[in-house]
This record gives structure tokens, C-alpha cells and sequence, in this order.
């Protein structure tokens, strides 16, 4: 399917919208900076939310609060922390008369933890460009794709005109571990006819075709304490949880066997990743350890659900029991975070092909597909709603790494693709 006729731009205006994304790049880049300098790890959103208030009232937009507010709705997750205080914060354009079609743009604030800050060749949440890159906890993954909305629509302004069409902008909390932000959003605003979310691709431009769905679990063995001088008395947790691990390996490797991959996964190398993601455990060295919490991350190949996988992951501690290493020892398995399910993006709506030409037309280059072994908070308005999504952004490396980093021209070609996208998308009315 190509997109209706009525979404094409007219060339004059084409051009004024790309020359004010021009004239907005230190804008542009000045905006991440301020996210960036956010250290909005889960819990810690305040001041990235802050910031985005601030951003939107710079566009003459009121922000306006979503609380998170988690129910039985298996669209939520086990939440990991309270969600007081953390609100997302969205903005709402109204057009004096509506006349195109709405669209919501999405980007999460939240940022994984930056790990060994000494690894780091600048301090992750001090943004510093350096080689054409910005470097910086969250660049990538996803602030950067946040600033380029942002000055998108500030961009269609300075050409003299706005959106003839609602738009919403959601800067939503969680993505990381649960995607409750988006979902409490979605949830509590109108459905718009598009979404966009500018989740950064694998080191090149592009655009997510199929995500994989995410189980959490946590795993707690309690074992026997005792004094090393009688070991054998003991049954030490830490070695017992080692012995769960290793047959969670086995699984992942019949999880990637070619046979159980979907269409959409095809020639991606093991799309199907088991994390052993956290570990916490023992007391002392010489005594043998009570207690061991393992935290997993189970990748939910489209096809199965996160339900099913939750059975997966019950059955193999269940079979774990019987174990010789594990005789005596009690485990518990919780689930909080992720009960994520996997998700197909329809390729042909029309979002994803006008995503496709405005990236082409603002950049010259192409999106590369990318059925991503990681997911998005796409997968909602997709299962949920039925809503078109196109997920499609800049080249990010080294995202949850050390030295995480989004090309500068890959912003900008991210904002003026954006631009042409909201413009095409919605109609345009004076500004
Ligand atoms: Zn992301």
C-alpha cells in the first residue's frame, strides 16, 4: 500500500519546513544536551520530566501529567517501584480546524543505569560531541529521538504553519522495564490515527519491522547455611542458582533453533536472548551462602506468548528442583518488570511508508528493517488499539553499553524526516 495521495507536501512548503529544521540544529542538539543531563534512571524521571514540561511550554504547549496508574489490565507489567511522583508528561496540539489526520509522537525518558561510570571516556549524563557523535547516557536510546520531534514541530512553526490536526506528544516513563508510561498514556488520551516513536536503530538508521516480547523474573534460593568446614552440610545457594542458569542456557538454545524463529525474525543471528541480568548473593566467603536472587530476561519470540513463556520459566525451576545440587534448598520465583508481549509492525500502513519517503526525501539515505531483538512501547498501540506505528530512528551505538553515542546528521536527518512526516501526515494550517 502507498500512502494516499493527499499526504504528499507541496514542494515550496517541503522546503521552507526542511530549511527552519536547518536553522533549528544548536537548537536541536541543545535540547538533548538538557535531556541528556537528565539521569533519569527508573525511579530517578523527575528531572527529565521536568525538562520535557519545559520543553513543551517553549513550544507554547501546556503540559499536562498522566499519572501511571496500574490495574489488572494485562497491558501492564508487575510494577517494580510506586509511581508517585513520576508522572508522564504529555502535550496536546488542537488545530483551529481539523482537517489531516492525528498523530501521536512518543519517546520515553527513562535511560538504563550507566554501569561502571569510569569506563566512560566523558561522564555519562555530561553530553560532549566528539567525531560527529553525541555521547551520553540516553543520547541514543531514545532522548535524541525526542529533541528531533520536538524541534520538528517547533520547525513547522518557523515555516509559518502547524499540524491541521490534533497531535499528542507523550514523553512516558518505564519503557525500560515495564512500558506501564505508555501504556497508562495510551489508556487515558483520545486514539490518534498514527503513532511515531523514534526508538534509535542498531547502529544505522531504521526502522523496527517485528520486536520480541520480554519476560522478567526473579529467582530467590534460599539454601542451607553452614561453616565452609562443613560444606557438604550446606547447600550453597549461589552454586544451586549457577545450576538453575545453566538450564535456562539449554533453553535459549532450543528458543533460537531455526524451526521456532517467526518469518519476521528470519536471518537475524538468535533473536531469542536469555539475560542473566542481576545477581545478588552470600553473606560471607567462608560461610556457605543463604541466599542468592537471580533477576532473568527472557526474550518472547513472536508466535508464543509472555503468558506462555511465564509457564517456560516456572517449569524449568520446577524441573530444576530435582536437581542433586538443589536437594534442600527452597526457591521462589517472582514475576515484576516486563510481561511483554511480541509484536509484528504492519510494514505496509501508510504511516510506515510516508515514515519511509520523508526519511528519504530529508536525507537522501534509506531506512534499513530491522526486526529488533529488543522491544519498544510500539507493541501497545499495535496489540492494543490496532493503531499504525512506524518506529523508525537515528543511528545509535552503544546503547545500555559504555559510550553510548547518536550521530549528529543522524539527529538532524531524524528531525527534518519527522518534520516533513508530521506535516504530510496531519495537513497544515497557519501558525
Ligand atoms: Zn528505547
Amino acid at each position: 500500500m502507498t500512502p494516499d495521495p493527499d499526504l504528499s507536501l507541496d514542494p515550496g512548503l517541503a522546503r521552507a519546513i526542511l530549511d527552519a529544521c536547518d536553522s533549528l540544529r544548536e537548537a536541536t542538539i541543545e535540547t538533548l544536551f538538557r535531556l541528556v543531563r537528565c539521569p533519569s534512571t527508573l525511579g530517578n524521571e523527575h528531572s527529565a520530566l521536568d525538562e520535557m514540561a519545559r520543553q513543551y511550554e517553549a513550544l507554547g504547549l501546556a503540559p499536562r501529567r498522566i499519572p501511571t496508574v496500574v490495574t489488572e489490565d494485562p497491558i501492564f507489567s508487575p510494577p517494580l517501584l510506586p509511581y508517585e511522583g513520576r508522572d508522564n508528561v504529555v502535550a496536546l496540539h488542537e488545530p483551529r480546524e481539523r482537517r489531516g489526520r492525528s498523530l501521536l509522537l512518543q519517546g520515553h525518558v527513562d535511560v538504563v543505569p550507566a554501569g561502571a561510570a569510569e569506563l566512560w571516556t566523558s561522564p555519562p549524563f555530561r553530553p560532549e560531541i566528539r567525531d560527529g557523535r553525541i555521547y551520553g547516557r540516553g543520547a541514543g536510546d531514545m532522548k535524541a529521538g525526542i529533541a528531533a520531534w520536538l524541534s520538528a514541530f517547533a520547525a513547522l512553526r518557523r515555516a509559518g504553519v502547524q499540524p491541521a490536526a490534533p497531535v499528542q506528544m507523550h514523553a512516558v516513563i518505564e519503557e525500560e522495564c515495564t512500558g506501564n508510561g505508555a501504556a497508562a498514556c495510551m489508556l487515558a488520551l483520545p486514539r490518534c490515527d498514527a503513532v511515531v516513536i523514534p526508538e534509535p536503530g542498531p547502529g544505522v538508521e531504521a526502522l523496527y519491522t517485528a520486536e520480541v516480547g520480554v519476560v522478567w523474573a526473579w529467582i530467590t534460593v534460599t539454601g542451607r547455611p553452614a561453616h565452609v568446614r562443613d560444606k557438604q552440610a550446606g547447600v550453597n545457594a549461589i552454586e544451586a542458582a549457577q545450576v538453575i542458569v545453566d538450564r535456562f542456557r539449554r533453553y535459549e538454545e532450543e528458543q533460537n533453533r531455526p524451526e521456532r524463529i517467526h518469518p519476521a525474525f528470519r536471518g537475524v543471528r538468535h533473536p531469542v536472548n536469555v539475560n542473566l541480568g542481576s545477581i545478588e548473593g552470600g553473606e560471607w566467603v567462608s560461610s556457605v551462602p543463604m541466599r542468592c536472587r537471580i533477576g532473568l530476561r527472557v526474550g518472547v519470540m513472536v508466535g508464543r506468548s509472555a503468558a506462555e513463556v511465564r509457564e517456560d520459566i516456572l517449569r524449568i525451576v520446577e524441573e530444576a528442583r530435582a536437581d542433586p545440587a538443589l536437594a534442600g534448598a527452597r526457591i521462589e520465583v517472582t514475576f515484576r518488570g516486563f510481561m511483554a508481549e511480541p509484536c509484528v509492525f504492519d510494514t505496509a500502513a501508510p504511516i510506515v511508508a510516508l515514515a519511509r519517503r520523508c526519511y528519504a526525501e530529508a536525507t537522501g539515505g534509506s531506512l534499513s528493517d530491522y526486526p529488533a531483538p529488543g522491544l519498544t512501547d510500539g507493541r501497545h498501540f499495535v496489540l492494543r488499539q490496532g493503531t499504525q506505528v512506524a518506529v523508525f530512528g537515528p543511528d545509535a551505538r552503544d546503547i545500555h553499553g559504555v559510550d553510548e553515542s547518536v550521530g549528529v546528521e543522524s539527529l538532524h536527518g531524524c528531525t527534518r524526516a519527522l518534520a516533513l512526516l508530521m506535516a504530510a501526515w496531519c495537513g497544515v494550517e497557519k501558525a
